[in-house]
Parts: C-alpha cells; sequence; structure tokens
C-alpha cells in the first residue's frame, strides 16, 4: 500500500513535466537519437524508484531533500524564464546572484508552484517504502549514483548539452558537477598582478567607459538616418566626437560581454585572460588612477555581471542607486559623472547603464512617450531587468509596440543621459568611451519567439552595438582619425581594453601582443560576436560574423526596413 503511495507520487511529479518530454521529443523525430533518449530517460525514471525503496531512513531522505532542492531550482528557473536552463545559464547563474535575488523578489507565485511539484518528489522518494521487493538493497542506494553518472558523462562528452527532457531534478545536480570539475582541472590560477610597461603618464585625466545596456547599434542616429535622436549626432560644444559606427560586441549575453570589457579577453583566449589576468582597475591603479564603478543595474551592494569580491577590491568608489526609481538610474549615473569630472581627480570610471533591457515598458518618463502606440504603463516600474512576460505574447502586434516602448527608451536613457552630460560635464579633461554590452534582436523580421538577446541562435543584430569616443577638444590623447576610415563600421569590443590601456600610458607593442588592438591602431577586426561563451568540456567557441548588408534599421515609421 505505502509502495503504491510512493509510486503515484513519483509517477505525478514525472508526468507532470509532460510538456517538455513532448517538446523533446518532437525535436529529435523518429530515429536513433529518440531511441537513445527514451532509453536514457526510461534509465533516469526507474534509478529515481529505486532510489525510493533505500531502506536506511537518512539516507532515503537525503536523497529525497537533494532531488527536491534541485527540481525547485530548475523549476523554477524555466518558469521564470521561459526558458530552457543551459549549462553555460547555470554556469552563470551561479555567479550572477543578483539575478537570483530579484526572481525570489518577483516569483512567489512560480517558486511556490516549483516547490508544490516538488513536494510530490519529497514524499515519493522520502516515505518509508513497504515490503521490499526482492531487490539486494546496495542497488536501491547505488542507481540513483550511477544514473547521474550516466548523465554527466552524455553532458560532458555533449559539452552541457543533452539534459533536455529528461527528468529535471537530475540536471542541476549533473551541473553542478560538470563545475566541480571544470574547477578542479580548468588550473585557473591565482590572478597576476600588473606587469606591462608604462612609459608615459595616463593621456588624459578622467578615462571614462560607458557600459550601456541591450542599446542596439542599428536604433540610434548615429548609426542610421530614422535612429533615436541620441544628441551624439551632432556637434556638441568643446568636445570633439568620434564615432566608430557599428561595432561588434564580445557576447550577446550581459555578463559574457562585461567581463571581457573589464579583464580584456581576447577571442583567441579569454577563458584564460579573464580568469587570470589583472583587471581594468588593477591597470588603472598602477597607472596612478583612482577607480570608481558605477553600477545603474543593482541594488544593495550586489555585483553582478562575474564581478567577484576580490575584483571589487581594486574599486574604490563602488556607486549604486539604491534609494533611485528605475526610470531615474541612468540620470543619477550621469549626475554622479558630472560631479567625478569636476572633482579634479585621476580617475577610471566604468558605468553600467540602465538602458533599454526587457522589459522597457516603464523605462522612460511620460513626456518622452514620442513613439506611439506603445507597450502599456506601470506593471515594470521596478524592474531593470528581467521581467514576467504575462501579458507580452511575442506577435507581430506586440513587437510592434515593443519597438517603440524600446525608441522611447532611448530617447530617455541615451538621448537625455548624453544631453546632460554635454550641458552639465566638464569633460575638457576626459576621454569617454561609449558603447553597449550587446545589441537586440526585436523581430522585425516576424521571427517568433520573446527574447531580445542571449539566444543561442541569434539574428546579426543580438551582436550589433554602438561604439564611439568623446574626448575634450584640444587633448591629445591617441591618434583616433588616421585609421577612421578603415576602422568605422568594423571594430569590436575586443578593441576597447586595447584602448584604455593605451590611454593609461602603457606601452602600446605589449599591449598589442596580450591584448590586440587598440581604436587607434588598424584593428582588421573579424567583426564577429560569440554565441557560446561558456566554451568548456571540449567544447569550441561560436563566433558569428555579422554582416552588415543585412542588418534591420527602423524606418521613419512605426514600421521598420530592411537596407542593403
Ligand atoms: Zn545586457
Amino acid at each position: 500500500m505505502r509502495g503504491c503511495i510512493k509510486i503515484v507520487l513519483l509517477l505525478g511529479y514525472l508526468a507532470s513535466f509532460h510538456g517538455l518530454y513532448a517538446e523533446r521529443i518532437t525535436a529529435l523525430g523518429v530515429g536513433l537519437p529518440l531511441f537513445l533518449y527514451v532509453g536514457v530517460f526510461g534509465v533516469l525514471a526507474v534509478a529515481l524508484l529505486l532510489g525510493a525503496w533505500i531502506r536506511p531512513s537518512p539516507l532515503r531522505w537525503m536523497l529525497a531533500l537533494l532531488f527536491a532542492l534541485s527540481s525547485v531550482f530548475i523549476d523554477a528557473y524555466t518558469r521564470i524564464t521561459d526558458s530552457y536552463m543551459t549549462y553555460s545559464a547555470f554556469v552563470s547563474m551561479v555567479y550572477a546572484g543578483g539575478f537570483v535575488q530579484e526572481a525570489l523578489q518577483q516569483y512567489h507565485h512560480a517558486i511556490a508552484l516549483a516547490m508544490a511539484k516538488a513536494g510530490l518528489l519529497l514524499l515519493g522518494v522520502g516515505l518509508r517504502p513497504g515490503p521490499a521487493p526482492r531487490l539486494p538493497g546496495w542497488l536501491s542506494i547505488a542507481s540513483p549514483v550511477l544514473a547521474l553518472a550516466l548523465l554527466v558523462a552524455i553532458l560532458f562528452i555533449r559539452a552541457g548539452e543533452g539534459a533536455r527532457g529528461l527528468p529535471v531534478m537530475y540536471t542541476p545536480l549533473a551541473y553542478l558537477s560538470l563545475m566541480g570539475y571544470e574547477a578542479v582541472h580548468d588550473s585557473v590560477g591565482p590572478r597576476q598582478p600588473v606587469s606591462l610597461a608604462r612609459p608615459t603618464a595616463p593621456l588624459a585625466r578622467d578615462i571614462v567607459l560607458v557600459i550601456d545596456e541591450s542599446i542596439a547599434g542599428n536604433y540610434l542616429d548615429i548609426n542610421t538616418p530614422a535612429g533615436v535622436d541620441s544628441h551624439l549626432n551632432r556637434a556638441q560644444p568643446g568636445v570633439d566626437i568620434i564615432n566608430f559606427g557599428y561595432a561588434a560586441s564580445v557576447a550577446n549575453c550581459s555578463a559574457d560581454t562585461n567581463v571581457t570589457l573589464r579583464y580584456g579577453g581576447t577571442r583567441e583566449d579569454y577563458l584564460r585572460i579573464n580568469s587570470t589576468q589583472p583587471s581594468i582597475w588593477q591597470y588603472a591603479k598602477a597607472a596612478g588612477l583612482g577607480t570608481v564603478y558605477i553600477d545603474g543595474q543593482r541594488t544593495g551592494g550586489h555585483l553582478q555581471n562575474l564581478m567577484t569580491e576580490t575584483e571589487k577590491r581594486d574599486i574604490d568608489q563602488f556607486i549604486q542607486f539604491d534609494d533611485t526609481p528605475v526610470v531615474q538610474r541612468d540620470m543619477a549615473a550621469v549626475a554622479r559623472l558630472v560631479t567625478l569630472l569636476a572633482d579634479g581627480k585621476p580617475q577610471l570610471i566604468v558605468i553600467n547603464k540602465v538602458g533599454a533591457h526587457f522589459p522597457v515598458h516603464d523605462k522612460y518618463p511620460d513626456d518622452f512617450m514620442t513613439y506611439r502606440p506603445a507597450l502599456p504603463r506601470g506593471r515594470f516600474t521596478d524592474v531593470t531587468d528581467i521581467g514576467t512576460r504575462d501579458g507580452f505574447d511575442g506577435r507581430p502586434q506586440d513587437w510592434l509596440l515593443y519597438r517603440n516602448s524600446y525608441r522611447n527608451s532611448l530617447q530617455w536613457n541615451v538621448g537625455e543621459f548624453f544631453r546632460r552630460l554635454f550641458a552639465e560635464g566638464d569633460l575638457s579633461q576626459a576621454v569617454v568611451i561609449y558603447t553597449s554590452d550587446h545589441g537586440q534582436d526585436l523581430h522585425e523580421r516576424g521571427n517568433p519567439g520573446l527574447n531580445t538577446h542571449c539566444d543561442s541562435d541569434p539574428v546579426a543584430e543580438e551582436g550589433l552595438v554602438p561604439l564611439l569616443v568623446i574626448q575634450g577638444q584640444g587633448l591629445k590623447t591617441l591618434d583616433w582619425q588616421t585609421h577612421l576610415a578603415h576602422n568605422r563600421n568594423a571594430s569590436s569590443h575586443y578593441n576597447i581594453f586595447p584602448t584604455l590601456l593605451g590611454l593609461m600610458g602603457y606601452d602600446r607593442a605589449g599591449v598589442a601582443t596580450v591584448y590586440g588592438k587598440a581604436l587607434d591602431q588598424v584593428t582588421d577586426d573579424p567583426f564577429t560576436f560569440n554565441v557560446r561563451f561558456n566554451a568548456r568540456l571540449g567544447a569550441k567557441p561560436d563566433f558569428r560574423h555579422i554582416d552588415l548588408g543585412q542588418v534591420v534599421t527602423p524606418g521613419p515609421d512605426q514600421g521598420v526596413t530592411a537596407v542593403r
């Protein structure tokens, strides 16, 4: 009888994920892969049932708890993000605690549902089994372990892929095992101190890197006639604006790009460079600059974009805006930048703006609702990035509204940001490099889906970002002009770190050897972005070339046009 209850609970639990199984089966189609999938599924399911008949209670309840926690984790993730949890996403999430916290605050419903389902699993495994079927005791203990090992082996061979549609509670445990393996075998080693020579003093008093969020290169007036007014496409008194046009991002996910911008990873060697070489803060401090980080996205001291407490120790001023509404955070950032530019101290200032990440319903004030019709207002005022997709179905009409709200957000968080910077900031002793972490898929082609970036098979626009330099007129820094024609619409994020080091006075040849070309040199960039940044366990990064001839730009009305 007790055995029956356990079996009903466990089958009920497994059945509650039927949608995922159907998805995987449909994706596989009829053939050998489907046969293998069904086989592995069977092994994992049987191992679960056997595990529920472990005789020693403490051991059985331990397994029950482990499985239940694992289940809540992956199930809640799937509900909240409406996407499958890949190994890369898992690894990123383990580091990027900021998103987890926001999810906990906003998604009680999804988490409660996931917990309810995991309850079936907890009781199904944990409850005392009735009279034992005629099975050796060791088999029930070994089964779940061997099943997990099987899954780990599959994921290892397939570089993290292959758990889709399998009983979900194994997946996070398998991912965790892989991470443990990588931690032991990747020989990441201690972070190195600065060793590059620095023959000259920094070339400007303030060196500023503004990393915007989700700003599509093809939606700003600096790159396309019907683009949104950025205040960057006109002469501004006292400054030179050098527009490098379209640029390729490091990756199409925020954390991947950001960590690489802070550590200077190259296409060829980013895993090693990002984890063992000095940060931009270390280089700045060694060059005698103060270090300032302004994070408009997170609050309460929470770190994001793979920043660690160790890295943070090299930041003199760590600034977040805990009490500022999301819609005002970029304005708070520019106000703080204006103050820093006026304080007379030599500094490196890096800014993560709020920009225009999903959801964009409420990222601009009413006065800036120029593009209409726009998405309904008022539901996302406290959200910087992830947000529930409720009410946004990704139909063509929804995306039309989205693009209008997006452009309104650009008018505010980009246009107004720079209007204030030029009006109030003293840029006479400053060099500012401006870009965005990645571009956007705004579904101009009518392609289905709810995501704007971070896709594993993205459109080219996800890797297309703006890139420009602003500096005080009369400053003698780097020679931006000589190779501008060659580098315009042809450079990438990878050219930024060497540029920053050049501005700090580091030896140009030495910098180029380790980090590649700066923007004042002939960049000859491959113009690609990486869609498999967590290339590990033998996997190779997946660099996608951007063909500018295929890029879609917004038209003068609410529609969009493809330009050739
Ligand atoms: Zn981003």
